[in-house]
């Protein structure tokens, strides 16, 4: 079974119907004159629509991208002075990650730092910080660090959150936002940025072109953008409650042999990190598990190659032993407790086989 709906989910059947139509029929360029591709014009500034009112936005806010390493790579390029955390997703802490000078997490990952002091007294400055992480679910209090530095721009890698629990970019105060369509059940390749217009001369384009109001060229992916706009007409919020159930369930069912990471209460209820209580090598444990086809993750997937402890298990205080053995399961839409049931006896069988073999870190690979 699929355990990993955090590092992508798939195309949902409405979505893949309504963008099928951009790719036979409607497939003129958006920006020609003739009047079946203004069509196409009208189709994307409906769907832009859409997703700028999904998050309380103005539809002249919001600019397609290829999903949201792009957009916060983008609105990186365009501050000289940023500050962070050592709990963003790789985007982001590849080149700001890492550091003394970050804000300062606890355990559960949650910012403690809400002073943030610049680094220069005359040039602007960016904070930039996930809404939930990626793997452990913690979300963060986000309006309150806004309300605190009014000094400072903010932009929010809201990736695990859109779509899972409501955004309001009014609400919370911040100036940027990083979305992407495949967790939400669109393609993967789809995204966007959202910018206040009060905000809008700080984002110089990365792709240079006359689309997306002169600030992303490229002629747009119109029928990614249609699969965007359906994905976010699909988004159903209280799925968090029913995924709270299986969360609460999970966490008791699993509390002999292993510990929860993140927040127990301000999370993301799809998403369990799980650090296994006993010793055992972790790599292996994953190993096992692909071959009963139980595909959880290590840390996140996107770390899950590079061979290297989480970087955001480390932040929260996390030995890289202890990383090592720590399981991120994030449930799909139909998760039941028979499933859960299932794969905790798989995990725990799994152990006793390795509390047995004495295998040295590393051994063992996926
Ligand atoms: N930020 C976070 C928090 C994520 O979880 C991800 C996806 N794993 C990204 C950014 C990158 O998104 P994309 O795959 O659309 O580039």
């Amino acid at each position: 079974m699929y355990w990993d709906s955090a590092a992508t989910t798939p195309v949902k059947p409405e979505v893949l119907k309504a963008m099928m139509p951009y790719f036979v029929d409607k497939w003129y360029n958006p920006s020609a004159i003739y009047e079946p591709a203004k069509q196409v014009r009208r189709d994307i500034e409906k769907a832009r629509k859409i997703i700028a009112d999904s998050i309380n936005a103005d539809p002249e806010e919001i600019f397609f991208t290829s999903g949201a390493s792009e957009s916060n790579s983008w609105i990186l390029n365009n501050f000289n002075h940023i500050k962070t955390t050592n709990t963003e997703h790789h985007s982001i802490d590849v080149l700001y990650g890492n550091s003394e000078d970050n804000l300062k997490v606890d355990s559960y990952g949650v910012i403690q730092d809400f002073n943030i002091q610049p680094n220069s007294a005359f040039e602007a400055a960016l904070v930039t910080v996930h809404l939930a992480n990626n793997e452990i679910g913690t979300i963060q209090p986000i309006k309150e660090l806004v309300e605190k530095n009014p000094r400072f721009y903010f932009h929010v890698d809201a990736t695990q959150a859109y779509g899972k629990i409501p955004i309001d970019v009014e609400d919370l105060g911040i100036d940027f936002l990083s979305a992407s369509g495949h967790k939400i059940g669109a393609p993967k390749g789809i995204g966007f940025l959202y910018a206040r217009k009060t905000a809008q001369n700080y984002l110089e384009p990365m792709i240079y072109g006359s689309q997306e109001f002169g600030k992303r060229g490229g002629t747009e992916n119109v029928p990614y953008i249609i699969a965007l706009a359906e994905a976010v007409n699909a988004i159903d919020y209280l799925k968090q409650e029913r995924f709270k159930q299986f969360y609460e369930y999970a966490v008791k069912q699993s509390a002999d042999w292993a510990t929860p990471n993140g927040h127990p209460t301000n999370r993301l209820y799809n998403i369990i990190s799980l650090t296994i209580k006993q010793p055992i090598n972790g790599q292996a444990l994953i190993a096992l598990l692909h071959d009963q086809e139980e595909y959880v993750s290590a840390g996140s997937a996107c770390t899950a190659y590079d061979n290297k402890p989480s970087h955001v298990l480390r932040a929260i205080g996390l030995s890289e032993e202890e990383a090592t053995r720590t399981l991120r399961i994030s449930f799909p839409d139909d998760v039941t407790k028979k499933d859960i049931d299932q794969l905790f006896k798989k995990i725990q069988q799994n152990i006793e086989i390795l509390k047995l073999l004495s295998v040295p870190l590393g051994e063992v690979m996926l």
